[in-house]
């Protein structure tokens, strides 16, 4: 898929809208459309880099922003102290849909 028909390129490019909670130089964030937790965000690079299996070594700082900025989202959203998991999909056997890398942020669940 091209990044003109990418439905994350669009969101990034303001194309079709999203409910963004970080728009960073490198990487923006936003609560995904059909939500599998109560709170579920996707941290999704600005380049267009389809899965994990296409990440070249100078994107290394580039996944480690990802993954740092998580914790982050997760104070803001309230949900660090309780817990969440982290979630890369990698190509369709993985449950990847969309082919735009992106870290998936779950978590708010009641666990006692
Ligand atoms: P994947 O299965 O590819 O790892 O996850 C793709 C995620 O993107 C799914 O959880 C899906 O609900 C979400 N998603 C798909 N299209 C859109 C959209 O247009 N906007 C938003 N905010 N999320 C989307
Ligand atoms: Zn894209």
């Amino acid at each position: 898929m091209s990044e003109k028909d990418c439905i994350f390129c669009r969101i990034i490019r303001g194309e079709q809208p999203a409910d963004f909670t970080h728009r960073g130089e490198r990487i923006v964030a936003f609560k995904d459309i059909r939500p599998s937790a109560p709170v579920h965000i996707l941290i999704v690079p600005r380049k267009h880099i389809r899965s994990i299996n296409d990440l070249a070594g100078e994107d290394e700082s580039l996944i480690a922003e990802m993954i740092l900025l998580a914790p982050d989202l997760a104070r803001e959203a309230g949900i660090a102290s309780s817990g969440y998991k982290l979630l890369f999909n990698v190509e369709k056997g993985g449950g990847q849909f969309v082919f735009h890398l992106h870290l998936h942020l779950f978590g708010g669940w009641q666990r006692k």
